[in-house]
């Protein structure tokens, strides 16, 4: 019943912005089937001259900062401004069976009812740089349907935001105004990679604790930030909920990109990213191939004992294994 479409069905479909088949497109390049890959690989290498013209936003924070409140209420705000937004995600806790951190599709219920906006949960079910590399595929397919605003959130647990850094063009982080502890349980590499912080729930009785997180952000800032890009981190605070200080981000977003558009840093980091995302494939194709090489399967249970029983340097190991995976002779 189901007829598999044919990559100029993709394409077309993708370019004229059709959602159904932008969807299927984006479970095509999540797919690690060999033959989807092959056909994803041809997609995404014919629609390359469409993509790159969005504005790419990382969102992250932890469990409970309010983050797909604030998405909705900016992509709301970016709908109102004649932007078409779409938010991807990253989930590292795969979300297959159970233990989605980002929860599933009851979020973001009014932006997702927006024809102008497209909603896409995290691809589930494999390694994080899996995850990470679907996303970063889906993000082209959605730039190519026409999306000129790609929001990928993720939560603020460690490894996910580096991924979601190298893959966009301003990065921003949601945090909360803390009891008197501001700078604790948010973890300083993240801090260091954000291109804002955001102070969320900045409403009723919070108002003056989350200036006072404002103030104590701004003088953390300001210790450990040189600026390659020539900008300098604004501490914000906003109010999700109550659509407060949404426009100010905004706002925010644009001078970044006017700024680093001039002084050339817009796209440096984005061919930078490109190479980045080069070296990440090399490392989990050869990764890939390696565990799948016969010879290293057969031989692996055995290396891995005589490692284990002090029998073996580590490093020794590892390099018969690499000597089989390039077909030499070897004794073990
Ligand atoms: P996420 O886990 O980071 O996606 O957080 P959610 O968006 O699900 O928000 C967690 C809780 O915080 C929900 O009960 C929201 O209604 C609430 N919340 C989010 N933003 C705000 C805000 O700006 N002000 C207040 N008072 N509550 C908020």
């Amino acid at each position: 019943m189901k007829r598999r479409l044919n990559i100029e069905e993709y394409a077309e479909g993708v370019l004229a912005g059709n959602r159904i088949i932008l969807s299927k497109a984006i479970t095509l390049v999540e797919s690690r089937r060999p033959q989807d890959r092959a056909l994803a690989v041809q997609l995404l290498e014919r629609l390359l001259p469409h993509t790159g013209s969005s504005y790419r936003i990382g969102i992250t924070g932890v469990p409970g900062v309010g983050k797909s409140t604030f998405i909705e209420a900016f992509g709301l705000y970016l709908i109102e401004q004649g932007h078409r937004p779409a938010v991807l995600a990253i989930d590292p806790s795969s979300p297959k069976t159970k233990g989605s951190i980002l929860g599933d599709k009851t979020r973001m219920e009014r932006l997702s009812l927006c024809p102008e906006a497209f909603i896409r949960p995290s691809a589930s079910g494999r390694s994080l740089g899996g995850v990470a590399h679907a996303t970063h595929e889906a993000m082209l397919l959605c730039e190519a349907a026409g999306f000129d605003v790609v929001i990928i959130e993720t939560v603020g647990v460690g490894q996910s935001e580096v991924l979601v850094k190298s893959m966009v063009d301003f990065f921003l982080l949601l945090m909360l105004a803390g009891a008197g502890d501001e700078l604790q349980g948010i973890k300083k590499g993240i801090m260091e990679m954000a291109d804002a912080l955001v102070i969320n729930k900045a409403d009723g009785d919070n108002i003056k604790a989350a200036e006072q997180a404002k103030h104590a952000y701004e003088n953390a800032l300001h210790l450990f930030r040189a600026p390659e890009n020539g900008w300098f981190p604004p501490v914000l605070t906003c109010s999700a909920l109550y659509n407060k200080g949404i426009k100010r981000i905004w706002d925010t977003l644009l001078q970044f990109r006017e700024q680093t558009q001039q002084n050339g840093f817009w796209e440096k980091n984005r061919q930078n990213q490109r190479l980045e995302w080069l070296r990440f494939a090399l490392q989990e194709q050869l990764l890939e191939a390696f565990y799948a090489h016969e010879e290293v399967k057969n031989k692996l249970p055995d290396i891995e004992a005589a490692v284990l029983h002090n029998k073996l340097l580590p490093q020794h190991a590892a390099r018969l294994l690499i000597e089989l995976f390039l077909n030499q002779q070897t004794e073990v």
